[in-house]
């Protein structure tokens, strides 16, 4: 991935040739894209074929990080260092064209290909993960205990081989549909944040970032 947003693929295989002028190379938004998430869909194959598993993802610099049970297959198997395709979609809206095959979606996707590595200090990555899900809650909650890190195991994947694929903006029609009596645009889809709602068993002061929870874009 490159810095500016002229930037051109890290790789052939990141190259985007389908609709290419909706390509993105640069690292401005491969991470605006990460950082909007929280899950990714990771893709390997092992003695059983393909797998494309979602699971919790967070970055930190120029690395996007998961973490599960050390006893997990996804875990077992990517932490040896298996070829891996990271992918994240955020859908924003349908586009809805005059015919048929022009209809779309309005997206930001990103895709990420490498091989992860095992993240030595777990506690500083899980503490990023807190960090992601809420600002000020790692210093709020019982730290993990040795028992729960030495069960844990935490992977990265460097974003050094990435692209990114972003639709917006109405549908393109062809010139001799545009008489055709069809309504055309797009129906933007959103996700929204709910109000939180506290544990029956619980006893604590809402924090700010929970009161903000719901105001939040
Ligand atoms: C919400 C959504 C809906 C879609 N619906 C359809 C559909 O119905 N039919 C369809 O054919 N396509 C659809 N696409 C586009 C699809 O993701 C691919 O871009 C497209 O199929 C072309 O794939 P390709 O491998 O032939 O492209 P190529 O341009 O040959 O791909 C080359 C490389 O570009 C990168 N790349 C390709 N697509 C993406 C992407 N979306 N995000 C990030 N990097 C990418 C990868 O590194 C890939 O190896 C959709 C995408 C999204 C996000």
């Amino acid at each position: 991935m490159n810095d500016t947003a002229a930037a051109l693929p890290s790789s052939d295989r990141t190259r985007i040739r389908r609709v290419a002028e909706n390509a993105r190379y640069d690292r401005a938004t491969l991470h605006a894209i990460i950082d909007a998430a929280y899950l990714c869909h990771v893709a390997f194959a092992d003695d059983q074929g393909t797998h494309n598993i979602p699971t919790a993802c967070w970055r930190t610099g120029e690395h996007l990080y998961i973490h599960g049970s050390n006893g997990g297959r996804m875990i077992k198997w990517l932490g040896k260092g298996t070829p891996a395709c990271v992918t994240i979609t955020h859908l924003d809206g349908l586009v809805l064209a005059r015919s048929a095959f022009n209809h779309s979606m309005n997206y930001r996707a990103a895709m990420v290909y490498g091989r992860f590595e095992p993240v030595a200090d777990k506690h500083a990555a899980l503490a990023a993960l807190m960090d992601h899900i809420a600002i000020g809650r790692q210093a709020e909650i019982r730290a993990g205990n040795d028992k729960e890190f030495a069960a844990t195991t935490v992977l990265r994947i460097s974003l050094d081989e990435a692209a990114c694929k972003v639709r917006s903006g109405p549908p393109v029609d062809d010139a001799e549909d545009l008489q055709h009596p069809a309504w055309a645009g797009v129906l933007p889809i959103v996700q929204v944040r709910g109000t939180p709602e506290a544990d029956p068993l619980n006893t604590e002061a809402t924090p700010g970032y929970v009161a903000a929870w719901s105001g939040m874009a």
